[in-house]
């Protein structure tokens, strides 16, 4: 039998974005983070597009946000192990929504609002004025667009990887191995089965699982609406110069941005039911690229007519069926030390850091001490009273 105090189930961007925060803090004790595949191949996180931006409608993710961005932005520093920086490769290169319709761009003025009474630097701009800012984008079907130019993107693989590794330095461990049962005895998790046999008790579970958190949730008898979804993401290369863009993300949920001497992007689809599915390269992915992301490229940026496709790859949302934002906090009115953080859709790189820091308050201190993350947690589910975000997501 092992001991641990906390031990987090699920180590890519948010378990180790959590057992970092907690073994920083110093209270924890011993941290444990038991990982099935520590090459992460089909984790979430190494397939995302590592934006970070403000324009949220709800204060919790605009401030989660806030408190990404700088952390992000001296990352390689502080997550420096023996001179070793992790290289997140910070990109202030900003980003544009785009709304297309008449309720769109009254929702995105809204927001604005919001975002700038918490301290975001946001500005609106009709087509005419985008088109001016950056001349390859196309005005024809635009009714409002608004650019927030302190955000950006990062390496999300050196983030996980610089999360991880500084936990270790600071005293946390990681176990590879799959939990496959909890043994639940009243109030408590009590026990955690590893696949190998092995077995672990622990004051504290955390369950970071992302896709699979829904899968963890039902070991202890726990109902969450988290489901894996699946999304496609692609790289091209265009065949004519095009200028500095920011990351742009449009109403039909079309994203953008730059990689190296080409771009990724995609465009999510609502056919695909919520499932795991690893043939993102072939069949259905591929013709959706075709049919669907192509013409929304062009659309948007009329010189993507004329691309070459050169990678399709994919990974799956931790999705919050019930009203698709993140739930924290714990998951069981009956099981007091099982908590989890899931069901990021499209956030989870630029809210690990609050999410990991959220995590450590709520354990250690027995409540949320910097952003009050209160209506992202399971009572709105238990109430039914869903807390979306609202406009371009
Ligand atoms: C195409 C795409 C683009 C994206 N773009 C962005 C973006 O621009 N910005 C942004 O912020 N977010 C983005 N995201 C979302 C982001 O990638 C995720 O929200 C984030 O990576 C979730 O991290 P996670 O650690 O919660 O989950 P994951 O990365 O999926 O990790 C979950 C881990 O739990 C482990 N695990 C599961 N079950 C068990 C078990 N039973 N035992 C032990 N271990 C287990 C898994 O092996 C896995 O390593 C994007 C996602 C996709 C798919």
């Amino acid at each position: 039998m092992n001991r641990a105090d906390i031990v987090i189930i699920g180590g890519a961007i948010t378990g180790s974005a959590a057992a970092y925060f907690l073994a920083r803090d110093g209270r924890a004790g011993r941290v444990v983070v038991i990982e099935a595949d520590s090459t992460y191949e089909r984790a979430t996180t190494p397939q995302a597009a590592g934006g970070i931006r403000q324009l949220f409608s709800r204060t919790e993710n605009i401030a989660m946000s806030q408190f990404g961005l700088p952390f992000y932005q001296s990352f390689d520093e502080d997550m420096a192990v023996d001179g070793e920086t992790p290289g997140v490769n910070f990109r202030f290169k900003g980003y544009l929504f785009v709304a297309t319709s008449d309720s769109e761009a009254e929702l995105m003025r809204a927001n604005a609002d919001v975002q700038t009474a918490a301290g975001a630097n946001v500005e609106l701009m009709d087509g005419a004025a985008m088109q001016e800012r950056f001349p390859s984008m196309s005005a024809d079907d635009v009714t409002l667009a608004c650019y927030s130019g302190d955000d950006g993107w990062i390496e999300q693989t050196a983030a996980l990887w610089g999360f991880c590794k500084k936990a270790v330095s600071l005293g946390a461990e990681y176990v590879q191995g799959r939990v496959v049962s909890m043994d639940v005895d009243g109030p408590a998790v009590r026990r955690l089965h590893l696949e190998s046999g092995d077995i672990w008790e622990a004051d504290v579970v955390i369950n970071a699982g992302g896709p699979w958190a829904g899968e963890v949730a039902a070991m202890a008898g726990v109902d969450v609406p988290v489901a894996p979804m699946s999304r496609a993401a692609y790289f091209w290369r265009c065949a004519e110069p095009v200028e500095d863009l920011p990351l742009i993300k449009d109403d039909h949920k079309l994203f953008i941005r730059a990689e190296g001497d080409g771009f990724i992007g995609g465009a999510p689809t609502f056919d695909i039911k919520p499932g795991f599915n690893w043939d993102f390269d072939r069949g259905y992915f591929a013709d959706y690229f075709e049919t669907t992301v192509w013409p929304l490229l062009a659309q948007r940026v009329p010189k993507f007519e004329r691309i070459k496709l050169e990678r399709t790859w994919g990974g799956h949302y931790s999705e919050n069926l019930f009203d698709a934002n993140m739930i924290i906090g714990r998951i069981s009115k009956s099981i007091e030390n099982l908590y989890m953080a899931a069901g990021f859709s499209g956030h989870g790189i630029m809210h690990a850091p609050a999410v990991g820091r959220a995590l450590t308050e709520l354990i250690l201190d027995g409540g949320y001490q910097s952003i009050d993350l209160t209506r992202l947690g399971m009572q709105r589910v238990w109430d039914d009273t869903p807390y979306p975000e609202i406009g371009i997501k």
